[in-house]
C-alpha cells in the first residue's frame, strides 16, 4: 500500500474514533431524538401493506418461457423492479397445495406445521380427512348448516398471526382464494376473515371459524354475482395463433374439460341460467383470476387495508392456473394462454394497488405452491416418465406381507403417497414394526415407476442417505400424520389415476417455483443462490421487524433486503 493512502487511512481511523467518543459524551434528550428521527430524510415509509401472492401451480420456467409475450406492468414489473430468486425449490414432499399455502406464510415444512397433504388418512378417525376439515365449525355464506373447515390443523403461527402478536391485535390480516385451503393456510389462526369459493353459488364464502356472519361488503359484493357476467362467454387465445406455436397442438387427446379440448371454449356449464355446473366450470377459466382480484379490491376497501402505517397483510391465491394445468398440463396452449392473462391480471391489480396506496408503501412476495410434471403421455414423446398405478403398490405391500407374516388386510390405506399399515394387525401378531416395515418397502421398490420407499422407522431415527430426496421426505414427514412408508416415484412418474397430470415429486418440475419480492425495502436484483419458498416468511418477518413465524426452519434472503 502506498505511503500516503495509508497516511490517509490512519487519519481517517483517527477521526472515526474522535467523532465516535464525541458522540458517546454528547448529551440529547429524547425529544431531540424524536425530532432526528422524524427529520431523517432516508427513513423508509412505513410498509402500509403486504401483499402475498400465490399461484397454483406455476412453475419457473413459464416465466422465462413465456417472458417475450408479457406485458410491462404484470410479471415483467416484477422481474425488472423487485428481487428475484431463479432458483427457488421446494424442500419438502408432498408438492401439494396445501403443502405450498401452509409454508407460503410459515417458512415451516410439513414436517414443522402438520400440513402433510391437501388430503391424509386419520388413524384416529380412521378416514380421510381434509388439511383444513374442522368438525366444530359451520360454513358460513353457503348452504346452510354445511361443513366448515378453519386453520385448526395447522401447527405454529403465521406472518399474519404475527403482525397481529406485534400490534396488539391492529394489523388486519385477510385470506382469498378460490381453495378454500389455499385462502385459510396462508391468513394464519386469527386473522379478520379468509374467504373462498363456493362453486355450489357462485358466492365467496367463510365459516364460523372467523365470524358467525359475513361482513357487509362481502354480502355486497355476492349479491352482485360477478360470476354471472362471464355466463356464455368464450374462452378465446389472447394473442394470435402463431404466438402459440412454442406449445403442444390445440387439442392433444389426452386434454380433458368439460367444455371440451379446443379453442374457443364456451363457458355456460351445459346449462341456460347459470347454475352449480356453471359455477363450477367457471373455476377452470382465466375469468375467475379477475373475479378474484375484484374481490381483492373489495377486500382493501371494506376492511381499510394499507390506510395507515399499522402494516397488513392480504394473501391472494389464484387457483385457475392449477385447475386448468391439471387438465392440459405444462406445455398446452391452455396454460400458455392463463399464464398470459394472469400476467394481465396481475399488471390490472399492481396497477390498482399503486393508484390506492402507493407501490412504495406496499410489499409484494410472489410464488407458487408447487409446480407439475409434464403429461406422461407427452414426456414418453422424449422418453420420459409414465404413471405409477396406486393399486400396483397396495398390491405389492399386501402380497409381501401375507406371505412373510401371515394373511390379513395390511393396508389401511394408501394416499398422499403414504402408506397407512394396520399396527393393531402388527401388535395382535406380536410382530416388529419396524421389520413389517423393511419387508413392505422392499416390495415397493420393485414396482415399476418407483424409485424409492421409505419407512416410519427409518425418517424417525433419522437413518436416512444423505440425499436430497431423502431430505424432502423427512422434511414432509410429521410424526403423528404421515403413514408407515412414504413411496417416491421415479423422475417423471407419477402415482394417480384419472387424471391428465398432477404434481407431488421431489423432482425440479414440481419443486421449482418463483420466489420475488417487490417494493418496499426490496433490493432490486436477479439472484441466482439456492432459495425456498420457505425463505418468504422470515425474510418477511425481517423486512416487517416482528417475530419470525414459530416453525420457521428457512433462511432470510438477505440478498432481497435493501442497505440502510
Ligand atoms: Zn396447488
Amino acid at each position: 500500500m502506498p505511503t500516503a493512502l495509508l497516511n490517509r487511512s490512519r487519519l481517517a481511523h483517527a477521526l472515526c474514533l474522535i467523532l465516535a467518543f464525541a458522540n458517546l459524551f454528547s448529551t440529547s434528550t429524547a425529544a431531540q431524538q424524536r425530532r432526528r428521527a422524524v427529520n431523517a430524510p432516508s427513513a423508509a415509509k412505513p410498509v402500509r401493506l403486504v401483499v402475498g401472492i400465490v399461484i397454483d401451480q406455476f412453475r419457473y420456467d413459464y416465466l422465462t418461457r413465456f417472458h417475450d409475450q408479457f406485458g410491462e406492468d404484470g410479471f415483467k414489473r416484477l422481474l425488472n423492479g423487485g428481487a428475484v430468486f431463479t432458483n427457488a425449490n421446494y424442500i419438502h414432499v408432498p408438492t401439494y397445495t396445501a403443502c405450498g399455502h401452509a409454508t407460503f406464510m410459515s417458512g415451516a415444512t410439513p414436517s414443522m406445521n402438520g400440513i402433510i397433504g391437501n388430503e391424509w388418512y386419520d388413524r384416529d378417525s380412521g378416514k380421510r380427512i381434509t388439511s383444513v376439515t374442522d368438525g366444530k365449525v359451520k360454513l358460513v355464506g353457503g348452504r346452510d348448516g354445511a361443513a366448515g373447515m378453519s386453520p385448526s390443523r395447522m401447527l405454529g403461527s403465521t406472518i399474519g398471526d404475527e403482525l397481529k402478536l406485534a400490534t396488539g391485535g391492529q394489523a388486519k390480516v385477510i385470506g382469498i382464494s378460490l381453495k378454500d385451503r389455499s385462502a385459510i393456510l396462508p391468513s394464519g389462526k386469527h386473522p379478520n376473515g379468509a374467504y373462498w369459493y363456493d362453486m355450489n353459488t357462485g358466492n365467496l364464502v367463510s365459516s364460523t371459524y372467523y365470524f358467525s356472519d359475513l361482513p357487509e361488503w362481502v354480502k355486497k359484493f355476492n349479491k352482485e354475482m360477478r360470476p354471472d357476467r362471464f355466463f356464455g362467454k368464450r374462452w378465446e387465445k389472447l394473442l394470435p395463433e402463431s404466438a402459440y406455436q412454442r406449445s403442444t397442438a390445440d387439442d392433444m387427446p389426452y386434454e380433458k374439460f368439460s367444455a371440451g379440448n379446443k379453442f374457443p371454449y364456451l363457458i355456460n356449464g351445459g346449462e341456460e341460467v347459470p347454475g352449480p355446473r356453471f359455477y363450477t366450470q367457471f373455476q377452470y377459466t382465466p375469468f375467475a383470476n379477475d373475479y378474484l382480484v375484484d374481490f381483492a379490491k373489495a377486500a382493501i376497501e371494506g376492511e381499510q387495508l394499507g390506510v395507515d402505517d399499522t402494516t397488513d397483510l392480504l394473501t391472494v391465491s389464484f387457483s385457475s392456473n392449477d385447475l386448468i394445468g391439471h387438465n392440459y398440463g405444462p406445455y398446452s396452449q391452455e396454460v400458455q394462454d392463463v399464464t398470459l392473462r394472469t400476467d394481465r391480471t396481475l399488471a390490472e391489480f399492481f396497477n390498482y394497488l399503486d393508484r390506492k396506496i402507493g407501490l412504495d408503501r406496499v410489499l409484494i412476495a410472489l410464488t407458487a405452491d408447487h409446480g407439475v410434471a409434464p403429461v406422461p403421455a407427452h414426456a414418453q414423446q422424449f422418453g420420459l416418465g409414465g404413471i405409477v398405478e396406486p393399486k400396483s403398490v397396495t398390491e405389492a405391500v399386501q402380497n409381501a406381507l401375507n406371505k412373510s407374516f401371515g394373511d390379513e388386510k395390511w393396508v389401511l390405506d394408501f394416499y398422499n403417497g403414504n402408506v397407512y399399515l394396520d399396527e393393531a394387525a402388527i401388535e395382535r401378531r406380536k410382530l416388529n414394526v419396524e421389520e413389517v416395515e423393511r419387508v413392505a418397502s422392499q416390495a415397493v421398490e420393485r414396482v415399476e415407476g418407483v424409485a424409492e420407499c421409505f419407512t416410519r422407522s427409518q425418517i424417525l431415527s433419522g437413518r436416512l442417505p444423505q440425499t436430497r430426496i431423502a431430505r424432502s421426505v423427512a422434511n414432509g414427514f410429521h410424526a403423528r400424520r404421515n403413514g408407515n412408508l412414504v413411496v417416491v416415484p421415479q423422475p417423471f412418474f407419477f402415482i394417480a389415476e384419472g387424471i391428465t397430470t398432477t404434481h407431488g415429486a421431489p423432482y425440479t418440475y414440481d419443486t421449482h417455483v418463483p420466489v420475488i419480492f417487490y417494493g418496499a425495502g426490496i433490493a432490486p436484483g436477479t439472484y441466482y443462490s439456492d432459495a425456498s419458498p420457505a425463505d418468504i416468511a422470515p425474510t418477511l418477518a425481517t423486512l416487517l421487524k416482528i417475530e419470525t413465524p414459530s416453525n420457521c426452519v428457512g433462511r432470510i434472503l438477505s440478498e432481497a433486503i435493501k442497505a440502510k
